[in-house]
């Protein structure tokens, strides 16, 4: 099955290499002059770098992740493309890392440990040192309008200890954590200590995960106060001799504790944050009388590292797009070399931080070197490289996703685009009701928040999607190049036509 595709995709290239160049002669004219430098043999040898061993799984904020930048800006350079980062090729913005350096909460004079006794979310805590004689119960914690346990008691300052969940006959979502430690905030609390039966088995608990934050944004963590869960026999501990571990436990029913409770504790929270500083890389292709109008096309160029020993090469994920990115831009600058160079301003953007949730767009969005209200379109190539289990039979396809969503005018281009490099366009995921919501999932959705259309390019997901398998030997080169092409032929347009873009649909009316 594979060699017999393979063997009809070359076929394809080869026969329809010269049957496109005359075509376009007419239609998009020296288009596709420059569209025949984006090849399987251009785009190889990069991607065969970038989904090395040697480049870690290029995750965010790692040296894999800043070795692939500098190589992809060394080949952009190369490739004649201008640096698009306010005169740099690199856009940085900052992470933190939390690790946990002592973590233990005194009580009389005994110690209880983090990951024994009590567990907090290291990214949602602060490093602190309390000492007090006091804890104060209020009960589940819960303030609404219907039932409010802080009422007629004064927490301002406190340390607090409730139970988890909700008292029978309440709402659910009253017991949602989030809840409870919004209310604590309000009411002033200064720590939140957290009941919890299953405590028990912390001890079970992956203890390397537990004290470190993994990669994170500043403005992720929340602003308190730190919420700690305790084992019942921790609350017994807190509580003196007349409780015991199995009287705690909150699944059973009612507790009777005081509201005030007298006991000297101490509670030490210390934590290192390391700082990183990962990048986007931007290179720009200026354009002639229209160059104050920017196009951009982008992809995420890094991804989820070296898990446990294992590398996640990402060949696909999205070595593909930047490699597809890097070949478009190579087109570009040599158009622009050659006296061909585009109307509009192109700039090429690669971020990172993608798969830690669209970090890196995200902040560039917030950040941007160009302005929005001058920003025309978003294409962007996460995965084109492979085909998924749908299209095993017909090869030939390519998902479009967004592109009807904020201009009625940029379908008719693509499809236009499309009438040279005939892929059958695959509108599946496009669908609003679609439950993947692909939509969302990749690094255009950021400018689409922002009313700038879009098009994601995409070959939808297989059965190496963010695991190891995710190699280069599988990538489908062939169709990488034509997928490429589109999104060239599409930028082409776009960046040469007389009128900008419209944008005259709402991103609500999607
Ligand atoms: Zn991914």
């Amino acid at each position: 099955m594979k060699s017999i595709r393979v063997a009809v995709t070359c076929l394809l290239i080869g026969i329809s290499f010269s049957g496109i160049a005359q075509q376009d002669l007419r239609t998009t004219g020296i288009a596709a002059k420059y569209a025949a430098t984006i090849q399987p043999g251009t785009i190889r040898p990069w991607l065969e770098v970038l989904a090395s061993p040697q480049m870690e799984g290029r995750e965010t904020a790692t040296k894999g992740q800043a070795m692939a930048a500098s190589y992809i800006i060394t080949q952009l350079k190369q490739a004649g493309v201008k640096p698009g980062a306010a005169g740099n090729w690199e856009q940085f913005y900052e992470m933190y890392e939390d690790t946990l350096i002592r973590g233990v909460i005194r009580i009389r004079n005994t110690d209880y440990h983090f990951g024994e006794d009590f567990i907090t979310d290291l990214l949602e805590s602060k490093s602190e040192t309390i000492r007090t004689d006091q804890v104060v119960f209020a009960g589940y914690g819960i303030s609404t309008a219907s039932f409010n346990d802080y009422a007629n008691v004064d927490v301002k300052g406190k340390v607090v200890l409730i139970r988890e969940g909700v008292p029978g006959g309440l709402p659910r979502d009253y017991g949602i954590t989030y809840n409870k430690l919004s209310a604590a905030r309000a009411a002033g609390v200064r720590a939140l200590l957290v009941i919890s039966p299953h405590a028990r088995n912390y001890r079970l608990l992956n203890k390397n995960k537990l004290r470190h934050t993994g990669i994170y944004m500043p403005g992720a963590a929340a602003e308190g106060p730190n919420l700690y869960y305790i084992t019942p026999a921790m609350a017994a501990a807190l509580l003196g001799k007349a409780y015991n571990d199995s009287l705690l436990d909150t699944r059973k029913g009612h507790l009777r504790i005081p509201v005030h409770v007298r006991v000297p504790i101490e509670i030490t929270l210390d934590k290192k944050s390391n700082i990183y500083k990962p990048s986007n890389i931007l290179g720009i292709v200026e354009g002639s009388d229209k160059k104050d109008e920017y196009v951009f096309v982008t992809a995420h160029y890094d991804h989820l590292g070296v898990q446990d020993s294992v590398l996640y090469p990402g060949a696909d994920d999205d070595g593909s797009g930047t490699s597809a990115v890097m070949a478009i831009a190579a087109a570009f600058a040599k158009a622009k070399q050659e006296g061909n160079g585009p109307r509009r301003s192109v700039v090429f953007m690669l971020v990172s931080g993608e798969e830690k949730g669209l970090l890196g767009s995200g902040y560039y969005i917030n950040h941007p070197l160009y302005p929005l209200s001058a920003t025309v379109v978003d294409l962007n190539i996460d995965m084109i490289g492979r085909i998924d289990p749908a299209h095993e039979r017909d090869t030939n396809y390519i998902y479009i996703i967004g592109d009807d969503k904020l201009s009625s005018e940029l379908r008719p281009i693509n499809e236009a685009a499309n009438g040279i490099t005939r892929f059958k366009l695959d509108y599946k995921y496009n669908d609003p009701g679609d439950p993947e919501d692909f939509y969302r999932r990749s690094d255009h959705y950021k400018f689409a928040q922002q009313n700038i259309p879009v098009i994601f390019y995409f070959n939808g997901t297989h059965s190496d999607y963010h695991q190891p398998g995710d190699t280069v030997e599988k990538i489908e080169f062939a169709l990488l190049a034509r997928r490429a092409q589109l999104v060239y032929y599409t930028a082409w347009e776009i960046a040469n036509r007389e009128a900008r873009l419209k944008v005259d649909r709402s991103e609500n009316n999607r």
